[in-house]
């Protein structure tokens, strides 16, 4: 479903995404109060690392949406992997 918001910074109305939503849902990250003209015109203001990437998961080679920096050497996996592989570690 996709989900209307108005910008806390211009006031203009956007939409928000199933994929969005499932992105943001996948790396924790809150949805969105600036439209997406004011969130970019933010990230090239502050945090020029701050941002998404595609990765490949380590483990069924799906591509995936992360926010961990290319610097990270730690394997990236997708959720469902995440869960399989390391919950399964904790678990036993
Ligand atoms: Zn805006
Ligand atoms: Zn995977």
């Amino acid at each position: 479903m996709t989900v209307t918001k108005t910008c806390v910074k211009c006031n203009k109305q956007f939409e928000i995404t199933d994929l969005e939503q499932e992105i943001r849902d996948k790396v924790n990250a809150p949805l969105p109060e600036l439209c997406p003209f004011c969130r970019t015109k933010e990230r090239y203001n502050k945090l020029p690392m701050y941002g998404f990437r595609k990765a490949r998961c380590v483990y069924c080679k799906k591509e995936i949406v992360t926010s961990v920096p290319e610097t990270e050497t730690r394997p990236i996996a997708c959720k469902s992997c995440y869960r399989t592989h390391f919950l399964s570690e904790i678990n036993t």
